[in-house]
């Protein structure tokens, strides 16, 4: 047997589908977001203009977080040292919990490497607590999801995007004694659509199922303190399970759960995602710690960062640009084929050092290829200028159809 030939057929059919992907190699630099230096295929470093990452609200950067990030090197030096069990739990995982618990109103909150490893470990470890557990599962659930209900070995019904007439179909044809647990995003980070999620909560109190919510694209973003959608539709206190991550507009790493007291302890107690693994090291707990409580005071940040968005989508769309908009952060241009999506991204990153990264199929269905933009409260007003004059520009280069504008 050549094992390698077997890869090598592997990644060629990555090749041949048009889905082998490409990293643009990018070096951030402190204090200077969204701007960073990017080293292309010659060698050569070139300033561009970040509008693709996930570090909505430019929290990577913030003085306080960095402080924070310094001081725990200093006294706990560089690794954890252990995993939660053994040696790893310390006084920063412990506050980070406290806080995340606090943000959430929830009695407790359990920290993991990241929210796809939060995602995949509870959501597998559910159906272990509870037996003959049913998840209902919305159809554009985050891979993280996914796999931890596909892993979990239980039953799993799969609805209709945001369709509660389905999830009622589904919910009806199922046992009403059966344990059940409703998991949705708050946030659909491709779309940037929302979760009708008191319906979705009037559904699980009805069919007395427990909810899930990933708010992995809301925390920090939304809510009076940035404990995210639920907790700006004042729905916070029913929903079951709530999964973030500190990644994203926290700008550091790890993810967590916050749930009743009793969850968190169960989850602890016997996801193997959580026990047999190193803990998050002392110093991503304290710059994560410092993010969130600077997020809980600084609401003027959410509302840049919601103004920025708006004002994007409203100038591409006043250039007829197809734009989706849903009124969350994210700014979707639908290009509809992955060949012009491609061109456009590298039009952009090497003659306009824009960088954008193409989202292809299998990502988004395919037909909805798109230029996925995530504008922050640190990209001024000058930078939405240039891009939007830039995409103006390279639309009709590129001769790609507008839609009608309407006065
Ligand atoms: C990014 C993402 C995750 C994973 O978060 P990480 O902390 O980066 O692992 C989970 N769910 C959704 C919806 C995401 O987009």
């Amino acid at each position: 047997m050549n094992y390698e030939d077997h890869i090598e057929a592997a990644i060629n059919r990555l090749h041949e589908e048009g889905r082998y992907r490409t990293f643009i190699d990018i070096e951030r630099e402190r204090g200077n977001f969204p701007y960073a230096a990017w080293r292309s295929p010659n060698g050569d470093l070139d300033k561009i203009t970040v509008w693709c990452g996930n570090d909505y609200l430019g929290m990577g950067q913030n003085n306080l977080v960095l402080e924070a990030m310094h001081e725990a090197l200093d006294e706990a030096g560089a690794g954890s040292g252990g995993t939660r069990n053994i040696s790893g739990t310390t006084v920063y995982h412990k506050e980070l919990e406290r806080e995340l618990a606090n943000l959430h109103s929830k009695e407790s909150a359990l920290l993991f490497t990241s929210a796809y490893i939060a995602n995949d470990a509870t959501l597998s470890t559910l159906a272990k607590l509870l037996p003959n557990l049913i998840i209902y599962s919305d159809e554009l659930n985050h891979a993280s999801m996914i796999e931890g209900i596909r892993r979990n070995g239980g039953e799993k019904r799969v609805f209709k995007h945001n369709d509660m007439k389905d999830l009622r179909r589904l919910l009806q044809e199922d046992n009403c004694s059966s344990p059940k647990l409703i998991a949705f995003e708050s946030i659909y980070s491709m779309d940037g659509d929302f979760a009708p999620i008191k319906e979705i909560c009037d559904l699980a109190e009805e069919f007395s199922a427990m909810t899930y919510i990933d708010e992995v694209h809301a925390v920090g973003m939304y809510g009076a303190t940035g404990a995210g959608v639920a907790q700006q539709a004042g729905l916070m206190g029913r929903i079951d399970i709530i999964n973030g991550t500190l990644a994203k507009a926290y700008g550091v790493m790890g993810g967590y759960i916050a749930a009743s007291a009793k969850v968190c302890d169960a989850i602890r107690s016997y996801a193997p995602g959580f026990i047999f693994t190193t803990s998050l090291a002392p110093a991503l707990a304290a710059g994560a710690l410092a993010s969130v409580q600077y997020l809980r005071e600084h609401h003027e940040v959410r509302e840049k960062h919601q103004l920025n968005a708006k004002i994007l989508k409203m100038r591409l769309k006043s250039l007829g640009l197809p734009i989706i908009d849903h009124g969350s952060h994210i700014v979707p241009v639908i290009v509809g084929d992955p060949v012009h999506t491609k061109k456009l991204s590298d039009l952009l990153l090497v003659n306009h050092k824009i960088y954008v990264q193409p989202i292809n199929f299998p990502t988004v269905p395919r037909g909805t290829e798109r230029l996925r933009f995530t504008p922050s409260p640190v990209h001024g007003a000058q930078e939405i200028d240039y891009l939007v004059r830039v995409m103006d520009e390279l639309w009709s280069h590129c001769a790609l159809n507008r839609t009608e504008l309407t006065a």
